[in-house]
Parts: C-alpha cells; sequence; structure tokens
C-alpha cells in the first residue's frame, strides 16, 4: 500500500482542508451545507475518503473551489476535526495554511441534547460553551446541560 499515488481534483482557487481523520468528511460536509452550495453554484467539492496519511495513518480531505470559510464554518471543522489544517488557494498558488483552533464557545451549529431546553421549543439560537477539549465537552447557554461524545450532535443542512 506504500507509494499509491493520492490524486483529488486540483483547484486552482478555494480552499483544502486536509488532515480530517478517515470517516468525518462526510459529516463535515454535512454540516457545513456544502452539498447545498454545489448545486447553487456549480463549483467542484471534492471529498477524499481514507486517505494515507502519515499522522493519521487514514485521513479524509475536502476541497472546495471558490470557497473561503467563515469563522462560524471553521469553528465546525475544529469541532469535528481538531488537527485539520485548511489551505486557501488562489490562482494555483497557496496564499494561506492553518491549523484550525477549537473555539471557546460555538453559535447554532450544535442541538441542545436536553429536550426541555428552551432552544428544542423556541426559535432561539442554540450557544454553546466549550468547557473541554479532551474529550470534547460542551455546555448550553441555556439550560447549562453539559455534553460530550455521541451526544454532540451537529444540524446538518443536507
Ligand atoms: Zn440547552
Amino acid at each position: 500500500m506504500k507509494d499509491r499515488p493520492i490524486t483529488i481534483a486540483k483547484i486552482d482557487s478555494g480552499i483544502v482542508i486536509d488532515h480530517i481523520p478517515a470517516g468525518k468528511a462526510f459529516l463535515i460536509s454535512q454540516v457545513l451545507g456544502l452539498n447545498a452550495l454545489a448545486r447553487k453554484t456549480g463549483d467542484i467539492i471534492a471529498i477524499g475518503i481514507n486517505f494515507e496519511s502519515q499522522s493519521l495513518n487514514k485521513k479524509d480531505i475536502i476541497k472546495v473551489e471558490n470557497l473561503s470559510l467563515t469563522r462560524n464554518m471553521l469553528n465546525v471543522v475544529a469541532l469535528i476535526a481538531p488537527m485539520a489544517t485548511v489551505t486557501r488557494i488562489e490562482n494555483g498558488k497557496v496564499t494561506e495554511k492553518h491549523k484550525v483552533d477549537v473555539p471557546d464557545s460555538v453559535g447554532d451549529i450544535v442541538v441542545c441534547p436536553d429536550r426541555f431546553c428552551i432552544t428544542n421549543h423556541e426559535q432561539v439560537p442554540c450557544k454553546f460553551v466549550i468547557v473541554g477539549k479532551g474529550p470534547l465537552t460542551m455546555r448550553c447557554h441555556y439550560c447549562e446541560t453539559e455534553f460530550f461524545g455521541p451526544l454532540i450532535k451537529y444540524k446538518e443542512k443536507n
């Protein structure tokens, strides 16, 4: 399996999210709403699964043409793939490359697991404080429920 060539659509401008844990690319794509975005813009979105990685053994990669990530989108990537790197490409050249930072708080991208929470009954945008990073643990701003692991359910857009 060594030296297997890695090829994934080349993009001239856009972003590459690399070092995503294997199996997480589709979740990131769904939470970022990349599918809907691709249908709207017609731009290339390439999702690579199970690429060889020295640091992670296996990794996923996402490339999106003509996209830049908002703070909120970067937070999604950081929560799901804390080791990810984001590379920005303009006219075929790398203009920026950085690791993601796990934020101290996040907005309306996760669902509060407490079914009595106001956010599950009224149109209130969710807010969470990140109270732990290993394992990732969140506290709801409204009902103060703390949760981690599979209780972290991301709002998927498509
Ligand atoms: Zn809550």
